[in-house]
């Protein structure tokens, strides 16, 4: 029968002044109070028919203590080896027994040998047992994680009607990511209270530069609707054409005051700008729409062909009414935000 566990010294002492020494010495109390644990990987294990004894064998509590260090420190295989090894605490940590060290090729078959469905139920201990400690209470926590890490795959390019963002718009898939607490960014659950603060400068650049790209489109315009002739005369000089014309430059001031406007806000450093900023990208979003859509109407048919930059502009900043909240999200909370204000 497999030996579930070994009995050993506890090491963790000498390690006790060291972060990772009292996050393992804490993981490790905790998995003494989670024997259950044990029995699914005991069972995994002899379903596989991986060896329980001998130098082709660990008891599963070993099992289990090294694929939470793989885990917990992200190593691959050979790194754990190596860290087995070389580190006293992580031989302490997973308990091996006759304190001899395990070969990659061991760590691998036993602990692949454990199944998704008791991984899951691992991590769904892990996350009941942080939630009660305080550690996790469901809130967002920013991190960063490198992108060559097997959690993360960019499964493929979004094929979207804009063009102007290098590399695309990825479908990127989070799977078994784990981050360590070194690479978690300030404080766990903070995370979107750190969203908020960047949330109103970060919409106004995408209001910038759409404003940019929609009075590019209107300088085309322009200069189409002054060399352009038709019926007698130059085409601005058609009321229609004109008018147009009129319209932009009115677009194109109320769009970029209400973004001043917003900026000044921020400068103040009074509150986030969240209402300024939803302002700003509606007006923003609506008017350039209507911009870019007139300019391609000034150009007649160059206006719909890769002729003149218009058209690609026109496809981009359709989606900008989109990203970033569409204007009825944002209409809403400029709504709700009448409501609850003392000031209206
Ligand atoms: C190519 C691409 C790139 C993106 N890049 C980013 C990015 O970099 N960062 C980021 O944060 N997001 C990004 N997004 C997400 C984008 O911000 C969302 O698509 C957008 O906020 C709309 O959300 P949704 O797609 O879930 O639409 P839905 O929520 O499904 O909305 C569909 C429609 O219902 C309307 N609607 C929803 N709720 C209400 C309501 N309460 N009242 C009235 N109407 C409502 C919406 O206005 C919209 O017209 C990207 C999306 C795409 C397609």
């Amino acid at each position: 029968m497999r030996q579930q566990r070994t009995v050993q010294a506890n090491l963790f002492d000498l390690f006790a002044g060291h972060e990772i020494g009292r996050e393992l010495n804490t993981m490790s109390q905790w998995l003494d109070e989670h024997r259950d644990l044990l029995g699914l990987v005991a069972r995994d294990l002899s379903r596989c028919a991986v060896k329980a004894t001998g130098r082709q064998g660990l008891p599963a509590e070993a099992v289990l203590r090294c694929a939470l260090l793989k885990q917990y420190r992200q190593l691959s295989y050979q790194e754990l080896a190596f860290h087995l090894e070389d580190s006293a605490s992580f031989r302490a940590f997973a308990r091996l027994p006759w304190s001899w060290s395990p070969q990659k090729s061991v760590l691998q078959k036993t602990i692949s040998a454990i199944r998704s469905e008791t991984w899951e139920e691992i991590n769904r201990t892990l996350l009941a047992n942080a939630r009660q400690a305080k550690l996790e209470d469901g809130r967002a926590t920013m991190f960063l994680a490198d992108m060559k890490n097997s959690g993360i795959t960019v499964e493929r390019a979004l094929d979207s009607l804009d063009t102007c963002f290098p590399g695309g718009h990825g479908v990127v898939r989070f799977e078994n990511l784990r981050v360590p607490a070194s690479d978690i960014l300030g404080e766990t659950g903070q995370g979107f209270r750190y969203a908020q603060v960047r949330l109103s400068p970060a919409r106004l650049t995408h209001c910038m530069r759409w404003l940019g790209a929609a009075r590019r489109a209107h300088d085309v315009a322009v200069d189409y609707a002054r060399e352009r002739h038709a019926f007698g005369k130059k085409i601005g000089e058609h009321e229609g054409i004109g008018f147009m014309l009129a319209d932009n430059e009115m677009d194109l001031h109320t769009a970029r005051l209400s973004i001043w406007h917003c900026a000044w806000l921020l400068d103040q450093g009074q509150g986030l700008g969240r209402h300024a900023s939803s302002v700003a990208k509606v007006i923003s979003s609506e008017a350039i729409w209507r911009v870019v859509d007139r300019c391609v109407q000034i150009l007649g048919g160059q206006g719909v062909t890769h002729e003149k930059i218009v058209a690609r502009i026109f496809a981009d900043v359709r989606s900008f009414r989109i990203y970033d909240g569409p204007s009825e999200v944002h209409r809403w909370s400029i709504a709700r935000h009448i409501l609850s204000s003392n000031t209206h």
